[in-house]
């Protein structure tokens, strides 16, 4: 995590963002929207500081939150989650992430994860001091295939670390491919952590939660978020729900991470969970439309696109147009039409840096004029 000069490296988020505002380019790098959120749950912050609710919240997340929770895990999933027991908050899906491979991976202990993956994830696997198993999910549709999942699941192995819908690909895991990642983890006796920060945002089917599936609890951890539901990716309120006593495990290391976070954040949350089924459609259908519109421009001028099911982001791949390396790609982008895009090389690890070297990932979760400005100066590259 250091460089060879002893100063902590960005992350790869940080470095393109800082390049777009160096370079003055439109930022399709790093996944946060340019938009604020509702603005009852806006205001609903501004109301809990007001009121004082600004000391400590109790370790696992004030009750109001850990209820609309369980609420919506039940209004939009069909689960049945006790509010007490099987909810904890987190400082963020980060947190939450941490805690949960902290708890359940001991020095040695393999992790299985589906790559390319989100940057942190093999920081946070290194920080346990497991080791990390990739599985690829290779272009065109990004989705792993089951026997390579067969064979990096093994006795060795302490937890399957999944994203769906997955940063950096967009893509969804298909109902079968979660149905077998549960029989492989009870098989082999591992716990899944399932990252599900995204569940909002898809496009063209229902979203599957990990917990849906039969066999899942006792041994799934759902991870989620308000940052992308709500576009607060500041205020780092996430949540596991599990059965208690994977809620205890992580709750233990969790409480000397952070102890607790967020205290006037919390409520305004809950107020976000409560709201109408038309907020989450109309966030979504809007996200649609700056997908649709940046993979005609990319198309445009030859790029071939994954056209993903869900999340912020879409993989455009150079090959097509003789662009093999993205990191060349993305510098030229930059420099000829003012547009960042992160390389998906970024999201692998060194050896399997070339299965993936054409591929960059662009997010589509910036406001209309953002992505329609963005899409005219690709359609400009020759
Ligand atoms: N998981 C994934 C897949 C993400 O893309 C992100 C980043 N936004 C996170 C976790 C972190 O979420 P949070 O900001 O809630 O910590
Ligand atoms: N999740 C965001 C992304 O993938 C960035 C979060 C971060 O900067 N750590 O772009």
């Amino acid at each position: 995590l250091l460089g060879a000069d002893g100063v902590a490296r960005p992350t790869i988020f940080a470095e393109m963002s800082a390049l777009a505002a160096e370079r003055d380019a439109l930022n399709l790098g790093q996944g946060f929207p340019d938009e604020d959120g509702p603005a009852e749950v806006l205001e609903a912050a501004r109301q809990a500081i007001s009121d004082g609710v600004n000391q400590y919240p109790p370790g696992r997340g004030i009750p109001v939150l850990r209820q609309a929770i369980s609420d919506h895990q039940k209004r939009f999933r069909g689960l049945d989650w006790d509010a007490d027991r099987e909810v904890l908050v987190t400082a963020g899906a980060t947190e939450a992430l941490s805690a949960s491979l902290l708890a359940f991976v001991d020095r040695g202990d393999d992790v299985v994860v589906i790559e390319p993956f989100y940057d942190s994830y093999a920081a946070l696997v290194g920080l346990a001091g497991g080791r990390l198993v990739p599985v690829p999910a290779r272009a065109p549709d990004f989705l792993p295939d089951p026997d390579e999942l067969r064979a990096a699941v093994t006795d060795r192995t302490a937890v399957i670390l999944i994203n769906t819908p997955h940063n950096p690909t967009g893509t969804i895991l298909p109902d079968a491919t979660l149905q077998l990642i549960v029989e492989l983890a009870e098989k082999h006796d591992a716990v899944i952590v399932s990252d599900e920060v995204y569940e909002h945002l898809v496009f063209e089917r229902r979203h599957r939660s990990i917990g849906e599936f039969p066999g899942a609890r006792g041994r799934a951890i759902t991870v989620s978020s308000a940052a992308k539901t709500f576009s607060v990716t500041g205020w780092k309120i996430g949540w596991i729900t599990a059965a208690p006593e994977l809620v205890d495990a992580v709750l233990a290391v969790k409480q000397f991470l952070t102890y607790v976070g967020g205290a006037p954040f919390q409520p305004a949350v809950a107020v976000g969970l409560g709201l109408p089924e038309a907020y989450f459609r109309g966030e979504a259908e809007k996200l649609r439309a700056r997908r649709d519109e940046l993979t005609a421009a990319l198309e445009s001028v030859g790029f071939s696109v994954n056209r993903p099911g869900g999340s912020y982001f879409l993989v455009a791949d150079g090959a097509p147009i003789g662009l093999h390396d993205g990191v060349v790609t993305a510098r030229r982008l930059v420099d000829e039409v003012g547009v960042v895009g992160i390389p998906i090389s970024a999201f692998t690890v060194p050896e399997h840096r070339a299965d993936f070297a054409s591929l960059l990932r662009f997010t589509f979760a910036k406001s209309a004029a953002t992505v329609s400005a963005a899409s005219r100066q690709l359609e400009s590259f020759r």
